[in-house]
């Protein structure tokens, strides 16, 4: 989709930091870290929000969820503990309107969250 950012760093249109592509999903470092383990997993296929997904586009969110538990493993984080987190709409706080999870590790989680 055009003018949206996490297309063209998916597309390696725009520079990132890349942690795990397939044909499917790809994932890179958050530009801005909230934790010591911060990494992006989204679709190659543009969605603003979760809301857009269709029964059909399921397989992809376990596909996302997947890859996202390989990689908290890859980064030994997955024994202590992790968050994977998708903010939806304003009050969430989606800043970026292309589904991504963000994979947050590498130190204590609290709750609520903000
Ligand atoms: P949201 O607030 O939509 O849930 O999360 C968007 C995330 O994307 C934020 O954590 C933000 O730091 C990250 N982000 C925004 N722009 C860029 C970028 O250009 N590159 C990377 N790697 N991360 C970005
Ligand atoms: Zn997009």
């Amino acid at each position: 989709m055009d003018n949206c950012i996490f297309c063209k760093i998916a597309e390696k249109k725009m520079p990132s930091k890349v942690v795990y592509e397939d044909e499917l999903v790809f994932a890179f470092e958050d530009i801005e870290p909230q934790a010591p383990v911060h990494i992006l997993i989204v679709p190659k296929k543009h969605f603003s929000t979760i809301l857009e997904l269709k029964d059909e586009d399921y397989s992809l969110v376990s596909h996302l969820v997947k890859t996202a538990t390989k990689i908290a493993a890859d980064r030994g984080v997955a024994e202590k503990g992790f968050r994977i987190v998708t903010n939806c709409n304003p009050e969430s706080g989606q800043s970026v309107y292309h589904i991504h999870f963000h994979l947050l590790g590498g130190r204590q989680m609290h709750w609520p969250p903000g």
